[in-house]
C-alpha cells in the first residue's frame, strides 16, 4: 500500500475502539482491489464536533461503532432509508461536504447468514434482545421475505416499545413479543448476553429443537453457550464474525462507490476471524 498526500482517509470512530478489526478489513479491501484509501481509528470522548472534523479535514469516510450510532445519526445531513428505520448510522460518508449516514449492520447479517446456506424468506423468527443492534436486525428481516419476528427481551417493556415501533416504521404487522410460542425456524442472539463468558442467552434450550438455525452476532468467543447448546442438537450455527465482516464490506462499497466481488468474501472473512 502506497500511502501519498491524495490518499482517501477512511476510519472507525468508537470508544473503546483500538481493538477495532475494521481497519484490518478495510486496508485489506483497499490493497486487493487497488485503491488508494488508508483506514484507521479515532477515539474521541464525545461524538461532538466529530462530523465537523470529517468535512474539515475532507475525510472521505467513517465507520461509527458504539457508543456513537445515534450521535451519528444527529449529525449527518442526510439520513438513508434504511438508517432511519434503524435508528442508527454505523457508517458516514462525506460526499463533496453532505455527510450521508447509513446502516450496515442489518444487511451485513442478511449477507453472513445468504453466505452461510441460511435463508429468511418465509422464516418464523425469534430475536432474543432488544437494544441497539436488534432493531437494524428486525428491520432486516422484514425486507428480506421474514414471514413472523418475534422479540424475547430480559426487560419485556423494552421488546413491546421495539416491536411497536417497528411495526409502525415499515408499515407491517409481523413484529410481536414473545408470549410462549414454542416453534422457531431460526433463533437469532442479538443481547450481549455469551459475550466473553460461559452465560447461555436464552433461557429454554428446548426452544431450539426443531430450528433450521441459530445465529448469534457475539464474535467473541467464536462459539457461545447459546451456538454450542444448538451445535450438540444438531442444528445449523453462525456467529457474528460474518455480520462484522459484511457490514464493513457493504460500508466499504459506500466509501468506494465500487462493488466488492464476491471472489473476495472468503479472503475477507478469514481476515476478520483469524
Ligand atoms: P445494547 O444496545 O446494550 O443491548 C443489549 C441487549 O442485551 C439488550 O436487549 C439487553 O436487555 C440485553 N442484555 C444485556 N445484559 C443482559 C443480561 N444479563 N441478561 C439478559 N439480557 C441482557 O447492545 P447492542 O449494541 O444491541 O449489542 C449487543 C451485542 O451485539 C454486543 O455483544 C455486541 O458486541 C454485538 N454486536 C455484534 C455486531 C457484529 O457485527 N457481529 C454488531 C453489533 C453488535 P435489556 O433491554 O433487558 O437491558
Amino acid at each position: 500500500m502506497k500511502i501519498s498526500g491524495y490518499t482517501n482517509v477512511l476510519a472507525v470512530v468508537g470508544n473503546p475502539v483500538r481493538h477495532s478489526l475494521s481497519p484490518k478489513l478495510h486496508n485489506f479491501l483497499s490493497e486487493k482491489l487497488g485503491r488508494d484509501y488508508v483506514y484507521t481509528a479515532f477515539e474521541p470522548s464525545s461524538f461532538d464536533g466529530v462530523a465537523q472534523a470529517i468535512k474539515t479535514l475532507g475525510i472521505r469516510g467513517v465507520n461509527v461503532t458504539a457508543p456513537f450510532k445515534y450521535d451519528a445519526l444527529a449529525s449527518v445531513d442526510v439520513v438513508s432509508e434504511n438508517a432511519r428505520c434503524s435508528g442508527s448510522v454505523n457508517t458516514i460518508v462525506n460526499e463533496g461536504g453532505t455527510l450521508v449516514g447509513y446502516s450496515t449492520d442489518g444487511e451485513g447479517l442478511y449477507l453472513s447468514m445468504k453466505h452461510a446456506g441460511i435463508s429468511t424468506i418465509g422464516k418464523k423468527v425469534m430475536v432474543l434482545g432488544a437494544g441497539g443492534a436488534a432493531k437494524p436486525i428486525c428491520v432486516m428481516l422484514k425486507n428480506r421475505g421474514a414471514d413472523k419476528v418475534v422479540i424475547k427481551n430480559r426487560t419485556e417493556k423494552r421488546a413491546a416499545l421495539l416491536a411497536e415501533d417497528l411495526n409502525r416504521i415499515v408499515n407491517t404487522d409481523i413484529f410481536s413479543v414473545y408470549s410462549g410460542e414454542k416453534s422457531f425456524d431460526l433463533i437469532i442472539n442479538t443481547t450481549s448476553v455469551g459475550m466473553g463468558t460461559q452465560e447461555c442467552s436464552l433461557d429454554d434450550i428446548s426452544l431450539i429443537s426443531g430450528a433450521e438455525a441459530v445465529v448469534d452476532i457475539i464474535y467473541y468467543p467464536k462459539k457461545t453457550a447459546l451456538l454450542r447448546a444448538a451445535e450438540s442438537m444438531g442444528v445449523k450455527i453462525l456467529n457474528g464474525i460474518g455480520m462484522l465482516a459484511f457490514q464493513g464490506i457493504i460500508a466499504y462499497e459506500y466509501f468506494t462507490g465500487e462493488k466488492v466481488s464476491e471472489e473476495y468474501y472468503t479472503e475477507a472473512l478469514n481476515i476478520i476471524d483469524e
